[in-house]
């Protein structure tokens, strides 16, 4: 486990000359409680357990897979880490690098909020701005590749699956037993790695309800043309589930074990990340809110399931004025 790890409350913005911690135990991941929800089981009227991703220090569950890699690579001899997320993927690694004491670089378009560039930067890491599209930032960290550095995908490796496969590995070391997982798919990193965990613990039978908003549906669209197709755009709020299209290890999944493809909107994105504000005390983006939306306004898609984890994957991009903005608007 992973005590003594450094303190991300200590994080403050670099500006405020304040040394922050480096080194630690591995892994660079905490253990995240796993708890029954009451609010969530009364609402969707079974028994919903939750895995507190939200809880890890960069945001997201994304440090797990996040945080495999980037040992891997410091192991391998790597001296930089370049990633061109502005959200989770690019705080996780940025978290991962002050921690192993290698610098990184995070490539963004001119779209990135000040706050996840600001989010990147308390992190210690070296935020470039570049191009008005993302293409045009990972082109760019692309570029800026050498045999020192190491460039972390944020969501299509085995590295980062193997990585993501411990919040299976925990929540059956706790002894849980339950009968359906629930999570968000972006690019499909977390859905790899989940299938991967379920896998190795001898539950591959058990479903995965993989679920993105409208504007999203990479793994949706791929699913119903029976091949691997590439949106032309995405929209919406859950800007984590942005994809334009999955991994071919996400289709391929979606065809070879049991998964449910369920497609959210944005309102009840919004709307379960406020209750879940009010129920659990915790903020997430509306990437979790997708998710945690079938508990709270789709439990007929969970008929037949009694105990159901879900994955509140977290994510530190939003903030609470924002989520009151778009629950008014809808
Ligand atoms: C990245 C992310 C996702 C989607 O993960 P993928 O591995 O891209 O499918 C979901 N929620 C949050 C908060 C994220 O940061």
């Amino acid at each position: 486990m992973a005590s003594g790890l450094a303190p991300a409350a200590l994080c403050r913005p670099a500006t405020i000359n304040i040394a922050l911690s480096t080194g630690h135990p591995m892994p660079l991941h905490l253990e995240t409680p796993l708890i029954e929800s009451v609010p969530l089981s009364l609402a969707s009227g079974r028994s919903i357990f939750l895995k507190m991703e939200a809880l890890q220090p960069p945001g997201s569950f994304k440090i797990r897979g996040v945080g495999a890699a980037c040992e891997h690579h410091a192991q391998n001899g790597k001296r930089r880490f370049v990633s061109s997320s502005g959200g989770n993927a690019g705080m996780a690694v940025a978290y991962a690098g002050r921690l192993l004491s290698i610098p990184v670089s995070v490539f963004v378009p001119e779209t990135t909020t000040e706050r996840a560039k600001s989010l990147i930067g308390q992190q210690g890491a070296e935020v470039i701005v570049h191009g008005a599209a993302w293409d045009e930032a990972n082109a760019e960290a692309l570029a800026s590749v050498d045999a020192e550095t190491a460039f972390i995908h944020p969501f299509d490796d085995p590295l980062l699956w193997t990585g993501h496969a411990t919040v299976i590995d925990e929540v059956v070391r706790s002894g849980l037993a339950f009968d359906a997982v629930v999570l968000s798919v972006g690019g499909g990193g977390l859905f790899a790695g989940v299938a991967e965990g379920l896998r190795r613990n001898g539950l591959q039978q058990v479903p995965i309800f993989a679920v993105e908003t409208e504007g999203t549906a990479s793994l949706a669209a791929s699913i119903e043309a029976g091949a691997l197709v590439e949106l032309a755009s995405v929209s919406g709020i859950a800007t984590s589930l942005g994809a334009r299209k999955v991994s071919d290890r996400a289709f391929e999944l979606s065809r070879t074990r049991p998964v449910e493809s369920v497609v959210v909107s944005d309102a009840d994105a919004a709307s379960a990340c406020m209750r879940f504000l009010d129920d659990h005390r915790v903020l997430v983006e509306p990437a979790c809110g997708a998710a945690l939306s079938l508990a709270y306004a789709h439990a007929d898609r969970l008929a037949g399931y009694e105990r159901v984890l879900i994955i509140a994957c977290g994510g530190a991009t939003t903030t609470v004025e924002r989520l009151q903005a778009w629950q008014a608007s809808y």
